[in-house]
């Protein structure tokens, strides 16, 4: 077993954490799919309003790519259709029929994976609806389906606050976990499988599945990070991650034949009521899965709680998203914060007392301390960088729109984790600024 020691990361000690309790959601009259949370991908409908749909028929694809299915999460007749701006499809909602039957997808056992070449695997996960929980690098796009991928990274531990953990999604679930990689296997000659070097258990209960330990803090079990660390050649750059809960997912589609649809997610943060794991479906309303909003202001969030997409208390749980955190909106601003010890307050560059004497938990808020401040060019956000960048000059060059210089600096490297935009004391959103650049460049290289 390899080990990668991450440099630069960070232990966010935040308040809300999910209890390792699962919780069972009930699901509401009707569940929504949101094709708008699936980036880089032209979504094209497959069904028109009225129309009866199973669990797992095709609601849209990918009109680049037709093999790029997304399927219906639940069974009933599809409601309405919105549309958002220039007629791009931002929901589709099914009014669920209360009685489940599920499109039949053809079961695969271990022996008769053995018997399929790389081609029939692959449409074996298109036709089920999860080509999607492929990542391909540097974009982060969905990998075209007769593309076969250098190497493929799975991450099964997720150190952002919070996700849900490796020991409460894999418990008693090894042997499906193994078969999970047994497909990858079948994809592509390389499957490297990293795990937290802090998590024991997960590492003996997977054995030699696991080949990289990963070593330190946030963000060093995300998969670009992993990527960045383990490439040995120019050509890897292209290769592809998935969590560890999808491999899980792909082995149920293969031995059960139906589309699957139940995952864990965690619902997290200072104003959830009772932080825990929840089994939860695609489609589901924030209301169905964290129950009634609270009093002060809150703002949601789907997936991490640096690295996901702001929602509102009726936001839905999309495709790739795996928890809901809601956390205090703070608005108001705090009078000469800088002239007082901070005691609770969390610090990355020392600047308050805490980083002496407060070991504890912190309550994250979305103040900015502030309005707008430019960029002082302080020096903090490239010791906070896991793939060792220098974030405030590549946001000058991409502003500057000089992108062949920010590629030249590694650009491409970003792994999105948002460290740069949490250390940085003007609170400039950089890594919106590479997210953003980088979508604009996929569009150019892919059109
Ligand atoms: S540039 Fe920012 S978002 Fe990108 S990897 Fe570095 S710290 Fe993370």
């Amino acid at each position: 077993m390899k080990k990668i020691r991450v440099k630069n990361t960070y232990d966010l000690r935040l308040t809300g954490v999910p209890s390792r309790t699962i919780r069972e959601s009930s699901l509401g009259k009707t569940l929504s799919v949101l094709p708008t949370s699936i980036s880089l991908i032209k979504p094209k409908l497959s069904v028109k309003e009225g129309a009866s749909v199973k669990t797992g028929t095709p609601l849209f694809y990918d009109k680049r790519d037709e093999n790029i299915k997304f399927l219906s999460p639940g069974t009933g007749t599809v409601k309405e259709i919105v549309y958002g701006p220039r007629r791009c499809v931002d929901e589709v909602i099914i009014e669920l029929s209360g009685k489940e039957s599920f499109e039949p997808f053809k079961k695969i056992s271990t022996a008769g994976l053995k018997k399929l070449k790389q081609e029939d695997v692959a449409s074996a996960i298109q036709e089920g609806g999860l080509w999607g929980v492929f990542t391909e690098h540097p974009f982060r796009s969905i990998p075209r389906s007769t593309t076969v991928a250098p190497a493929i990274y799975v991450t099964v531990d997720n150190d952002e606050p919070f996700l849900p953990q490796s020991a409460v999604y894999l418990k008693d679930r090894e042997e499906d976990f193994k078969f999970g990689l047994a497909i990858l296997e079948a994809l592509s000659d390389k499957v490297y499988v990293g795990v937290s070097s802090q998590n024991e258990n997960i590492k003996t209960a997977l054995g030699a599945s696991v080949t990289h330990e990963l070593e330190g803090h946030y963000p060093a079990n995300n998969a670009s990070v992993f990527l960045y660390y383990n490439k040995e050649s120019e050509s890897e750059n292209k290769s592809w991650s998935i969590k560890g809960q999808d491999v899980l997912r792909l082995a149920e589609l293969f031995k059960e034949g139906k589309y699957p649809v139940q995952r864990l997610i965690v619902v997290a943060g200072d104003h959830a009521k009772k932080p825990s794991h929840v089994l939860a479906r695609e489609g589901m309303s924030v209301a169905d899965l964290a129950g009634k909003a609270p009093n002060e202001p809150t703002r949601y969030i789907a997936g991490g709680v640096l690295t996901g997409r702001q929602i509102t208390e009726k936001g839905i749980l999309g495709f790739n998203d795996y928890a809901i955190h809601l956390i205090r909106e703070g608005k108001e601003t705090d009078m000469l914060t800088f002239f007082k010890p901070g005691f609770d307050k969390p610090t990355f560059g020392r600047t308050y007392m805490s980083s002496l004497f407060n070991s504890s938990l912190f309550k994250m808020n979305t103040s900015l301390n502030g309005g707008y401040r430019a960029c002082v060019s302080c020096g903090e956000c490239p010791k906070a960088c896991p793939t060792e960048l220098l974030p405030q000059l590549l946001m000058k060059e991409l502003k500057a729109n000089d992108t062949e210089e920010a590629l030249d600096q590694g650009f491409l490297d970003c792994a999105g984790c948002g460290l740069c935009t949490y250390v940085c004391p003007s609170k400039i959103d950089l890594d919106t600024v590479f997210d953003d650049a980088r979508e604009k460049l996929y569009w150019e290289v892919e059109k």
